[in-house]
């Protein structure tokens, strides 16, 4: 171990492991004991990680849906380097900034959908959700409407693991024993079609009762105490779920009648996941305000933001005319390391044409596992949009019934899919499981991980 130039035996490191790290969304007990087995990576490049006995993994996840530009990336590790030696920190509070965070926020909204007007900056995709319904509460307030102020988010959706953004996010396992939701957030019915067919005979017909179920919680809890609707382009952590057609531009319609916000929560899909600059693009949605964070900076430093449109942004300005500076800002709000990072990694995408790569071998990879798995009898659906994938394995095809959850189907094929050298996501809720690899990925390497998954679902599942 090269850390503080100190080195360290395995054992060692094992052992404050288990004595010294509270591991986040972890089963502590059985870390405490070693059970689970230790991970710890050591280096990485391009899509590949090696971990400390020197295996190398093909990481088809992007560490968590964040390596957008892969792994070892010069160019941002001396963007930060840089900017690190020359000006380490200074805060953006009562008007203050630096080169690399005004020059950034530049670049985000030129790639912004039009009516974008300017970019708040944060650490993280909670902190930004937070900020973002903070946002919409102070606007409402400003407009004279403090009752107008629940928030409508879908189930299985994911905004973080905050107060108010754990409650947002529609997994149980992120609500249990935590007290969550807060009162003021209310969920909907997720767009997940292959889920609910018992529902709908076609995806229009699907879409039609997504939009009367929004419907109906507007009209039991009243428009005028709702404020904004929260939701990824395509479900991320729920499930790897794109939208049945149509979904958005209904959803929209519904929300522009009732004088609800819509805020995209774009921290997976933003800079080119989805083979677009953005997923609203993708689906012609019209933000109030979109969330960033992770291809923010390809995760090189920890930034994230909140995008306004001109419709907030004036709301916004006016508030401050009257009620004097906004209340709202965090000491890392715009760290100048993250905005160096993020320059260098737009700029890394830009040059690399990584949008472009992400559409297209997101095609490749999608086609090739369809080909591979589509026919499986427990494979009940294989899907995805861009450079993102999902297998969802049932017991049984015709009534898509889930497997018994004790039986763990999706943890036991990402751990088979990991003696096979590649890193894919176990969904936390269903047997699915996820890829969202690096936007360099190769066909060869989109190969590789076909062929790896055919054999991984073999081995559990015949
Ligand atoms: N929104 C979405 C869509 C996410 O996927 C995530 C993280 N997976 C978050 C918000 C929260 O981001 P963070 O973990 O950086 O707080």
């Amino acid at each position: 171990n090269r850390i503080g130039g100190i080195m360290l035996r395995n054992d060692q490191l094992d052992q404050w492991d288990r004595e010294c790290f509270f591991h986040p969304s972890t089963h502590l007990a059985q870390h405490a004991r070693g059970e689970a087995p230790n991970r710890v990576i050591r280096t990485a490049s391009g899509v590949f990680i090696e971990d400390r006995d020197g295996n190398r993994l093909l990481d088809a996840f992007a560490g968590l849906y964040c390596v957008n530009v892969g792994y070892g990336r010069q160019e941002i590790a001396e963007a930060i380097a840089t900017q690190s030696k020359e000006l380490a920190y200074y805060h953006a509070y009562v008007g203050h900034g630096t080169e690399a965070s005004i020059t950034l926020a530049k670049m985000i909204l030129d790639r912004a959908p039009k009516n974008m007007s300017k970019v708040y900056f944060g650490l993280g995709g909670s902190d930004a959700n937070e900020t973002n319904v903070k946002l919409v509460w102070y606007m409402n307030n400003i407009l004279g409407r403090p009752e107008k102020k629940k928030i409508i988010s879908r189930w299985r959706g994911y905004h973080g693991s905050g107060l108010m953004t754990g409650s947002l996010t529609g997994l149980e396992l992120f609500h249990k024993k935590f007290d969550l939701p807060l009162a003021q957030v209310i969920h909907t019915e997720a767009p997940y079609y292959y889920r609910r067919k018992d529902l709908a005979q076609s995806e229009a017909d699907f879409v039609a009762h997504c939009v009367a179920e929004l419907e109906a919680l507007i009209e039991r809890e009243g428009a005028d105490t709702i404020a904004a609707f929260i939701g990824e382009p395509v479900l991320g952590t729920g499930g790897v779920v794109p939208p049945p057609a149509g979904y958005w531009a209904a959803i929209q319609k519904v929300l522009n009648k009732h004088d609800i916000l819509l805020i995209a929560d774009e921290v997976v899909t933003g800079f080119g996941r989805l083979g677009t600059m953005f997923g609203s693009d993708h689906y012609g949605i019209k933000p109030d305000i979109i969330t960033i964070a992770k291809g923010l900076t390809s995760a090189y430093a920890p930034l994230s933001g909140s995008i306004v449109s001109d419709k907030v942004w004036n709301v916004l300005e006016r508030g401050t005319d009257e009620f004097g500076a906004i209340g709202h800002g965090w000491t890392y709000s715009a760290h100048p390391i993250g905005a160096a990072a993020g320059v260098a990694n737009l700029n890394l995408i830009d040059d690399l044409k990584l949008v472009e790569n992400a559409g297209t071998v997101g095609a490749y990879l999608r086609k090739s596992m369809t080909e591979a798995l589509g026919n499986h009898s427990h494979v009940g659906e294989v899907r995805g949009e861009g450079m993102l994938c999902a297998v969802e394995f049932v017991e049984d095809k015709d009534d898509r019934a889930f497997f018994d959850a004790s039986k763990k189907i999706g943890p036991q094929v990402s751990s088979a899919l990991l003696s096979e050298g590649v890193i894919a996501r176990a969904m936390p809720q269903g047997d699915i499981l996820g890829f969202a690899p690096p936007f360099c990925l190769s066909r060869e390497e989109a190969d590789t991980i076909v062929a790896a998954v055919a054999r991984a679902v073999r081995a559990v599942l015949g």
